[in-house]
């Protein structure tokens, strides 16, 4: 027998709107949105939450995840035991929900066995998109070995938990193949240094258009895309003339470049927090002075991306890019470290609609309308008016109640006193 549940007296943020849909009921049955009105829809046995005028809003969506980063050091993480990374990303994942995010993605070392965890119940956490193992050329971003480190046989190549090595468009093709063979919704490459590698500089460019465009070709005979790690205006714009579908990070995008990733209806995710951390806390986190060199100035090019991006129209995402247990709370915080650029209601639409389009499931996720997955948000304030209440769930934990009240059906509170949670 079908489950009914109604909620009433909500205020909704559907997604996509400007302004929020007041008094409005929604009818959710078997974990899908079956209606969305205002008269109050009565069904016998339904389960009824009264949401007492609260801003009802699709749950968020983190398009740049990491399950598999424990500790700072990735290093350290991508030479994990996989039973040890994956205990970790138990504990990752289950905080990442509470914090009202119902759906990641997760840009290196995701794998199936966490995705079948996830849906067989096993372990609590977000719809789980994947890419598996990101693909690095030798001595670029993914390749987490030292300088000076020996290689015992110069014929094997690195693979670690979260990334491998693929050189050459015949490698490339192998390493995207076997990846979509293991299931990954999504391909990631590194196509530019970055800040916590041990050997290349930022700026450095990565793969050849060849075997970016390889990648492509490759994930798209699966209907799949690519993502990429990406610090660099010329990194980006080779992505997007090779068919990448989503800029990670995108440092230092131009107008120009902008103005090309709207025509091919690409994405930028710009992934404002770990740069912010690194500004507030790098110089007591045991990160190596390398590494804060290369972090230097990049949150102002980031920003000055994400203006260009907006002049130029171009659909920004949201991703938050953490690692580190003590770190990961920080996730919420996102939404408001882009106010600095964006306006409240462009943020929320990144973080719900904008992101499940990207992520190619438009329509069933970031909405609230009929058809669309019931992943939803009971909020105790506006979002439209203040992001801080995102924020906030990092600070008191104690006010948050997480209730998973059917398969497939994510109903969360944030920031509910404890007299409403009773009722509820
Ligand atoms: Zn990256
Ligand atoms: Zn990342």
């Amino acid at each position: 027998m079908s489950q009914v549940t109604i909620l009433k007296n909500a205020h909704i943020f559907d997604g996509l709107s400007d302004e929020l849909m007041e008094n409005f009921s929604v009818v959710v049955e078997d974990g899908i949105i079956r209606e969305v009105s205002q008269t109050s829809t009565n069904v016998d046995s339904a389960h009824i939450v009264d949401c007492q005028n609260r801003v009802l809003m699709p749950g968020l969506i983190d398009a740049h995840f990491h399950a598999y980063t424990p500790s700072f050091d990735i290093l350290a993480n991508d030479r994990m035991p996989p039973a040890l990374l994956a205990s970790h990303a138990a504990k990752i994942l289950e905080g990442t929900l509470r914090r009202g995010f119902t759906t990641v993605r997760d840009a290196a070392g995701g794998d199936i066995g966490l995705w079948r965890a996830l849906e067989a119940g096993l372990i609590s956490g977000p719809r789980f998109y994947y890419a598996g193992k990101a693909i690095s050329q030798t001595g670029g971003h993914g390749d987490m070995r030292l300088a000076d480190e020996v290689e015992i046989c110069a014929c094997t190549s690195y693979s670690g938990s979260l990334t491998q090595i693929a050189d050459g468009p015949d490698e490339m093709r192998k390493a995207v193949r076997e990846e979509l063979r293991k299931g990954a919704h999504q391909i990631k490459l590194m196509v530019s240094g970055g800040v916590f590698s041990p050997t290349d500089p930022i700026w450095m460019p990565q793969f050849t258009d060849e075997e970016i465009s390889t990648a492509v070709y490759e994930a798209s005979t699966r209907k799949k895309y690519v993502m990429v790690h990406c610090h660099t205006d010329d990194a980006a714009r080779r992505s997007i003339l090779n068919g990448v579908r989503s800029i990670e990070h995108g440092t230092e995008i131009s107008e120009d470049t902008a103005r090309l990733i709207r025509e091919k209806e690409a994405f930028v995710v710009p992934t404002l927090s770990p740069i912010d951390l690194l500004n507030d806390r790098g110089q007591d986190m045991k990160v190596s002075k390398t590494s804060l060199e290369k972090s230097e100035g990049v949150m102002d090019k980031m920003l000055y991306s994400i203006e260009n991006c907006i002049r130029e129209g171009v659909s920004l995402g949201l991703g938050t890019d953490l690692l580190e247990h003590e770190f990961h709370p920080r996730q919420g915080a996102e939404l408001e470290l882009r106010r600095q650029v964006n306006s409240e209601i462009e943020i929320l639409r990144s973080a719900t609609s904008i992101n499940a389009k990207l992520l190619q499931m438009e329509g069933k996720l970031g909405c609230i309308k009929p058809d669309a997955f019931a992943d939803l948000l009971v909020l105790d304030g506006n979002p439209l008016l203040d992001l801080s209440l995102f924020k906030d769930q990092q600070t008191k934990p104690q006010k948050l109640f997480f209730s998973l009240v059917y398969l497939l059906f994510f109903l969360i509170y944030l920031k509910i006193p404890e007299t409403i949670q009773r009722l509820l």
